[in-house]
């Protein structure tokens, strides 16, 4: 029996299953559905080990005896505009190229640079005019300076205003960046390789998406001999030098983007925790809008004022 704190198993139904977080999508050198025996055996598994399962679909439609086996359990559905119907998160893969297809009350997610949030602001508005929640990956973390500290906060104050305007108006809409810190006490990070782990399309487990299409190399397991994660407790917050003690718990704590740029899985980069801590201070910021107009939210909770931007710059404080 694994001993896991495991609670999702995530299926990439495809090599070219849609991106929706830091991965970067498929490798081009690859190509194919997962065969229909792995996917038969990644249910099985997540049934013993009691997962929930999140299905991530490609482009492409899928043939009618896919839909019949994952129809056979209950999962959450991750699926590209394109194939549209039902999904429980939709990523819109061309939001800032022509009109999205967007139904009201969806869950979108989209990849924006902080350059495309201040260009394509008008775009993003008219998204949370219609959706329940929209998060925004920012794909460019990694050649963040200091320098991009006060352009990106003038972004986020932007978007705040929007979002006030959005609830003085009785839509309690949800953008990640902004309205995530406000209802959590404690971290509420990715997980991957703690509390999710990912199958892949040639029956290997792997951390995450990411570390598949880096390099398949770089599996944890396979379907069939199990999953097999040496030094688990190094992935885990409760190991992490300064993630333990860090409050932007809206954080991702992307252990792939630490793994490049730290080249330590459980150690974060200086880029990774400044952005996330513009982002916790944008929160308390939209909180105090939110008192000032009298907008009550159920569940929000105080944030307090910090002085810092890296966490690793407070560790006089850190007991
Ligand atoms: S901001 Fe930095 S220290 Fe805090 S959780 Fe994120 S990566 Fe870890």
């Amino acid at each position: 029996m694994l001993k896991t704190m495991l609670q999702y198993l995530i299926i990439l139904l495809d090599e070219a299953s849609v991106a929706y977080c830091h991965a970067p999508s498929k490798s081009p050198m690859r190509e194919g559905l997962i065969p229909l025996e792995t996917l038969r055996k990644g249910i099985v598994f997540a049934m013993k080990e009691n997962l929930n399962i999140q299905f991530v679909y490609p482009e492409r439609a899928l043939p009618a005896e896919y839909e019949e086996v994952i129809e056979s359990i209950d999962h959450t559905k991750i699926k590209p505009e394109s194939q549209g119907g039902e999904a429980d998160v939709i990523v819109l893969t061309d939001w800032n190229n022509g009109a999205t297809d967007v139904v009201d009350g969806e869950t979108c997610i989209i990849h924006a640079s902080r350059t495309d949030l201040q260009v394509h602001l008008a775009k993003i508005q008219e998204l949370l005019d219609k959706v329940v929640r929209l998060n925004n990956v920012l794909t460019d973390i990694e050649t963040f300076k200091d320098e991009d500290i006060d352009g990106y906060r003038q972004v986020l104050d932007v978007l705040s205003g929007y979002l006030i305007e959005q609830f003085k108006a009785g839509r309690m809409v949800q953008l990640n960046l902004l309205t995530d810190r406000l209802f959590l006490t404690e971290m509420n990070n990715c997980g991957a390789g703690d509390t999710n782990v990912t199958l892949a399309p040639n029956g290997c487990f792997y951390l995450c998406p990411a570390f598949y299409y880096e390099d398949p190399k770089q599996n944890v397991g396979d379907i069939t001999t199990g999953l097999l994660i040496k030094n688990r407790q190094l992935l885990r917050l409760d190991h992490a030098p300064i993630c333990r003690h860090c409050d932007a718990y809206q954080c991702k704590r992307c252990i792939w983007m630490n793994s490049h740029m730290t080249l330590d899985v459980n150690t974060p980069s200086h880029q990774q925790c400044v952005v996330a801590h513009v982002e916790r201070n944008a929160s308390r910021a939209l909180l105090q809008k939110m008192e000032a107009e009298g907008i009550q939210i159920s569940n929000t909770h105080p944030i307090s004022e910090i002085n810092y931007l890296d966490p690793i710059n407070n560790y006089k404080q850190w007991k």
